[in-house]
């Protein structure tokens, strides 16, 4: 089974506006509220990949319980700890083509329920094969959380696909016992390592890899959005190139990029079948209006169009 970890899941609200007035009143007719945050997303691709998982992490008060029930409605197992604390909302205000965005920070989380939350998630890893832990952690919390949690999996011996961004990576990555992949984009890996400019070659992108924040990192993939994905697994570099898709909504790809890994892994492809999965997932999401959607009748048709070059 695959566990999914979300530590501070939203409600997330999308306000369509066609002329959106500052300091004026706004009126919206269609309204739309679902639960949100990245390991959610990661959760539905995997649901809608047919593969076991349990999604977990905190939630709390009436927007925890909506959240809970979105999942029970799209038949997503959880066990999440719940805290009396609500949730959050994320706004987002789609007016002029733009999309304006009030993401409330959540719940404060103590040291009591921290505590609390360890022990859940140490009770859930029996029989998981793959975790995967998504985004950033609620205020309160120690910033070094996520590391608590590798030092549980490394126990296990259970591989754990990190997607965070900022210092929640960078501690992890300078933690002994490290993820077995991370996934940053262009944009975070250039973040990561202080790189400036648009464009990194190959060569390039090869110095940054080889970076000492990524020794012991079995896997790293650098997402490239539509250039597909440039990727170190062991000691093998791989370019990554996927066909021009009809791009629908973009969000969440990452996401959903996550998810194709960790079904991929979980089944023990080889790295070239499970980067095709990956990169398949990824561009699926794409092609869909929703965030963490993909339409698997047509994974089939996108993987055998990915192309990988060892360099
Ligand atoms: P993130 O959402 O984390 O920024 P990316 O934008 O790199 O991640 O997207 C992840 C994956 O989704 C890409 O590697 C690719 O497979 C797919 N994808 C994203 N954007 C596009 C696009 N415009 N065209 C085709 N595929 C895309």
């Amino acid at each position: 089974m695959i566990l999914t970890v979300t530590m501070n899941p939203s409600v997330d609200i999308s306000y369509p506006i066609k002329d959106f007035k500052l300091d004026a009143v706004n009126r919206c007719k269609e309204t739309s509220k679902t639960a949100g945050g990245k390991g959610l997303n990661v959760s539905r691709v995997i649901h809608l990949m047919e593969e076991d998982l349990l999604a977990t992490g905190i939630v709390g008060g009436f927007l925890g319980r909506f959240i809970q029930q979105e999942l029970d409605e799209t038949q997503i197992a959880h066990h999440f700890y719940e805290i009396e604390e609500e949730s959050r909302n994320c706004i987002a205000i789609l007016h002029e083509g733009m999309q304006t965005e009030i993401l409330e920070s959540g719940p404060t989380i103590t040291t009591a329920q921290e505590k609390a939350f360890l022990n859940t998630f140490h009770s859930l890893l029996d029989g998981v094969d793959v975790v995967t832990i998504s985004g950033s952690l609620p205020n309160g919390i120690d910033p070094l959380f996520y590391n608590r949690l590798l030092d549980e999996c490394y126990e296990k011996n259970i591989p754990v696909l990190l997607d965070s961004s900022g210092s929640y990576l960078k501690e992890a990555l300078n933690h002994p016992h490290k993820p077995y992949l991370i996934k940053p984009n262009l944009d975070e890996l250039k973040q990561l390592t202080y790189q400036e400019g648009n464009q990194l070659s190959t060569l390039d992108l090869i110095e940054v890899l080889e970076h000492p924040l990524f020794e012991d990192i079995p896997v790293i993939v650098v997402s490239m959005g539509k250039d597909g994905a440039f990727v170190k697994w062991q000691e093998h570099y791989y370019k990554v190139d996927i066909p021009p898709i009809p791009v629908a909504n973009p969000v969440g790809s990452g996401d959903a990029t996550i998810a194709g890994l960790a079904v991929a892994i979980k089944h023990h492809q080889s790295p070239l079948d499970t980067l095709k999965t990956a990169m398949t997932t990824g561009m699926l999401n794409t092609m869909e209006e929703k965030t963490g959607y993909i339409d698997k009748t047509k994974f089939n048709h996108y993987f055998n169009q990915v192309y990988i070059e060892e360099i």
